[in-house]
């Protein structure tokens, strides 16, 4: 049985189908375009997920979004490859397994490194594709067959090689610097997955004695701790309080050791007492100005933030014990002489929630400063687009104030940087392959420490496509077109891969003929990782708070997905995605999308019960509509409002405004064509046997080519219910494997038909007045009324009289008679700008509520009376707006006032 579909729609079977087909059929793998290709290249990396990751929000938006935009460049006949992969996360994976050995009562150095990372192998074989069968779930058009994995072999390769050309360029040095250390992950973390919690903290004044004089220096400190290792206090050279002790020394407390009394700006005379102690080794400031003045650097804790030999009598104690102790001898012998309340900005560990602990400690760095240059030259001129405006000055603002990227971590899971070291002499080899020996002859050992993850997913657009091999996917596919992302790894990630991108592809050009056609032929810099970034916004819950685990309001997309469809989940997240917004996301919202499925799962068996009773050859055609001389005003009108509404969903698409495209679409297809197209067509589709039925079958072909059009138009938003009903219109034979190869409807401006749009306004402002007003005078829904109706305008008459059919079907009248004057002064009439209509019914109004009513309208129409003023008077308006739409705020106005003396004489005549 031809164009059989359910009664009911049950989005989850036809979504699972739909989901294994493409990957089975492998509709979005791209091989590689050979030389000579013209067409245009659409290009995306998906960020890759975390192994450790779980389908969340931020990835269901932000997966939507980048669907939407690959369907559609497919759709518009782009060689559109988007890239998936998977990124090792060496800090969240390794945690995840050493949770895992606790449960086993072991820790990772237990199993030692080897059998560790066999362990963590195994753990990603079982789990880490997790998230990726999620994301099948979601309908992602992403090129399966090119899928990566951060840590594959070529990946690896790549990195290594990144590393040592970076290090024989002079940007990657060793040094001790002062990190952000975790004390329980035992490793260097990054100032971005540092997050900082504001408490009420102390802050403790500490007298030192000045040597030889019986005065004393208060400094004040909220980690007194630390002052175990302070090699110095300073002062501000213009600090007259302390002019007199300079070249002097303090006896430092507790550790009687004599320190000197240095000048420098970390001293600010207006903080405090002026006076500051300095602690090079646990604290970054310190240490730049313990570089100023050569000062030693005292390290007083271990890597687990136990107090070292250094700390004297306190060695062995953990910081926060040492701390207690620290204030109670200092009490004891008379040099503490304050205690105050300090609201500070605790640091803490991203993964673990650890206080972190800054540390002086070798590790490796990027010099940035020479990367950054061209980074940010790039995004100032343009090369490369960031959207929403705002985020390119966040992002530049960053770039201009960047530090040195500390890239090594104290870790097992991860890149293990390519550098050796002599056990012999200090010799340190960085070398692409394992050396054999020193050239002293001793032995050498690898670096223990892996690389930040950030350092391998930051050169992946071009890593993922064969780099440094040069090959022709580079040519075709980099620079990338578009970048789709959270804000949270602006400066983590996309920063990163824009400085790399621009300095390893720096010689690179994409092949012209395809830069050309897919509209970058105007771009000089083919260096850059991608044309284009969208900074995606964030999902948060129906009362726009964020989502989180402590407060308990995170919603599961799976869980939205079970009991609402992936399409209807989908289109909610598109269709609240206006700019610079964040999505209070609401199941309300998706259930209504739920039924806007349902409208055209209804529609679409409608339509199948008619198309069945035409003989084969009637089939979908271009969407473009059959149109001869004697067209009726509905499809006249329906062909127009669908090519606008196409044009103004792919102007939405081509700047990322998601919400506006999917809210053009819901508002075309379900309430112009189900609700009033499919009505108005319903008596044309009237078969006779044996007779001629051209009307009919123009009618058919109508109501088929616009379905087609329209199920393509949504695909890109709902992929699933389109695919499962364009399927069944072509009964299993499709001309093309899917409707994801179909043409994306593009406007055609012939079709646009302003007069039959003003027509059509017009009628269905007729008959939803009759309808709302046979409502408030509770005619029975089976009775058939008739109407008066006067339109002054003669056209306007004759286009009713033409449709009077429409009318009386659609408003269930019974007849309509056209007055000659004005029919605005008695009950159960409308008056409007064009037509007056009155229901003529025995039934006594309410003379009370109908006042109510009138005096609504009134104040409705006043308010946009005064809004019409508003931007009438408003001369910044009127020099910006087209002429168009002030020319229709002036027609507007005049409306209004005559509607005003007609309600006014209305609410007169009820006394
Ligand atoms: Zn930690
Ligand atoms: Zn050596």
């Amino acid at each position: 049985m031809p164009h059989e579909l359910p009664k009911s729609y049950e989005p989850g079977a036809i979504e699972t189908r739909w989901a294994e087909y493409w990957i089975k059929e492998k509709l979005f793998s791209v091989p590689t375009p050979p030389e000579g290709e013209t067409r245009p290249v659409f290009m995306m990396m998906l960020p890759p997920p975390n192994v450790t990751g779980r389908l969340h929000m931020g990835h269901m938006l932000n997966q939507t979004q980048m669907d939407i935009i690959a369907r559609w460049h497919r759709m518009r006949g782009f060689i559109t490859l988007w890239l998936p992969g998977t990124d090792h996360a060496s800090i969240a994976t390794q945690m995840m397994v050493e949770r895992e050995l606790v449960k086993e009562g072991k820790k990772r150095r237990d199993l030692g490194r080897e059998k560790f990372i066999e362990r963590v192998w195994e753990w990603k074989k079982l789990y880490g594709g997790a998230i990726l069968d999620q994301m099948k779930r979601l309908g992602v058009s992403v090129d399966w067959d090119r899928e990566y994995f951060t840590m594959d072999e070529n990946l690896s390769r790549a990195v290594r090689e990144v590393f040592v050309r970076l290090y024989e360029d002079g940007l990657i040095y060793r040094g001790k610097y002062i990190v952000n250390w975790c004390p329980r992950c035992g490793t260097a973390i990054s100032d971005l997955e540092v997050k900082h919690e504001d408490i009420a903290g102390k802050l403790w004044e500490i007298r030192y004695p000045v040597v030889g004089t019986g005065e004393f220096i208060t400094v004040a400190t909220t980690r007194p701790e630390t002052m175990l290792g302070d090699t110095a206090v300073a002062v501000n050279e213009k600090d007259e309080r302390y002019t007199h002790l300079r070249g002097k020394h303090v006896m430092l407390p507790l550790m009687n050791r004599e320190i000197p009394i240095i000048t420098d700006e970390l001293a600010q005379p207006e903080f405090g007492t002026g006076a500051v102690k300095v602690t090079p080794s646990h604290d970054a400031n310190d240490f730049e100005a313990g570089k100023r003045h050569n000062l030693p650097q005292i390290d007083v804790m271990d890597e687990h933030a136990h107090m070292n030999q250094n700390a004297g009598a306190y060695a062995g104690l953990d910081r926060y014990e040492a701390r207690q102790r620290v204030l109670a001898d200092l009490q004891q012998q008379g040099f503490l002489v304050g205690e105050k309340d300090y609201a500070l900005a605790l640091s803490k560990c991203e993964r673990c929630g650890t206080v972190v602990e800054p540390r002086l400690s070798p590790q490796w760095f990027v010099k940035i400063k020479p990367l950054a240059e061209h980074a940010i030259e790039v995004v100032e001129n343009g090369e490369i687009t960031i959207a929403p405006e705002n985020f390119k000055q966040m992002y530049l603002n960053w770039m201009y104030n960047i530090h040195d990227w500390c890239i090594s971590r104290q870790l097992w899971w991860g890149h293990r940087i390519p550098a050796w070291h002599c056990q012999n002499c200090s010799e340190v080899i960085v070398a692409r392959e394992e050396p054999s020996q020193c050239s002293c002859g001793g032995k050498l050992e690898q670096d223990p420490d892996v690389l930040d993850t950030w350092f391998s997913s930051g050169f992946l657009p071009f890593t993922a496509l064969g780099w440094p091999e040069k090959t022709r996917d580079q040519e075709v596919f980099y620079p990338t077109t578009l970048l789709v992302t959270a804000y949270e790894i602006l400066f983590l990630w996309v920063s990163r891969m824009i400085m790399t991108g621009c300095y390893f592809m720096k010689d690179h050009k994409q092949d012209p003929a395809i830069k050309e056609a897919s509209g970058w032929g105007d771009k000089k810099d083919d260096s850059v990782p991608f044309r284009q970034v969208y900074i995606h916004a964030l999902v948060r819950d129906a009362d726009r708070q964020k989502m989180s685990k402590t407060k308990g309001n995170v919603i599961d997309p799976l869980e939205i997905i079970d009991r609402f469809g992936t399409d209807a989940t989908r289109f909610t997240l598109a269709a609240m995605a206006a700019p610079g917004t964040d999505i209070a996301f609401s199941e309300s919202r998706t259930d209504g999308y739920r039924a806007f499925a349902n409208k055209i799962w209804n529609a679409a068996r409608f339509m199948f019960m008619n198309v069945d009773r035409v003989e084969p050859g009637l089939r979908p055609g271009d969407g473009r509509g059959v149109r001869p001389s004697t067209t009726p005003l509905e499809d006249r009108w329906i062909l127009s409002r669908f090519n606008r509404v196409t044009a103004e969903v792919n102007d939405a698409l081509a700047t990322y405004r998601f919400h506006e495209a999917a809210n053009r679409i819901y508002d075309f297809f379900w309430g112009e064509f189900c609700d009033w197209y499919l009505e108005l067509l319903k008596p044309r589709l009237n078969f006779e046997e044996g007779a001629d039925n051209g009307t009919a079958r123009i009618a058919c072909a109508n109501l088929v080519n616009l379905f087609d059009a329209s199920l393509r138009l949504l695909h890109p938003v709902m992929p699933f219910i389109t695919e499962e009903i364009w399927q069944a219109m072509y009964e299993g034979n499709p001309p093309l494997k899917s409707i994801a190869l179909a043409g994306y409807p593009q406007a055609d401006e012939t079709q646009f038909d302003l007069a039959a749009e003003t027509e059509m306004a017009i009628l269905q402002d007729l008959i939803v007045n009759v309808r709302n007003v046979r409502a408030e005078l509770k005619v029975e829904p089976k009775v058939k009324v008739p109407i008066e109706v006067f339109a002054p305008e003669p056209g306007i008459r004759a286009m009713i009289e033409q449709n009077r059919g429409a009318v009386e079907r659609l408003a269930n009248v019974e007849k309509i008679a056209f007055a000659d004057g004005s029919l605005a002064k008695q009950a159960g009439a409308r008056s409007t700008a064009r037509f007056d209509v009155h229901v003529v019914y025995e039934r006594k109004i309410d003379a009370a509520a109908e006042r109510e009513r009138l005096k609504k309208e009134l104040e409705k129409l006043e308010k946009e009376f005064a809004s019409n003023q508003r931007q009438l008077s408003n001369e910044q308006f009127l020099a910006k707006a087209p002429q168009k739409v002030v020319e229709g705020l002036r027609r507007r106005e005049q409306e209004l006032i005559g509607l005003r003396v007609k309600i006014k004489s209305q609410l007169d005549e009820l006394g």
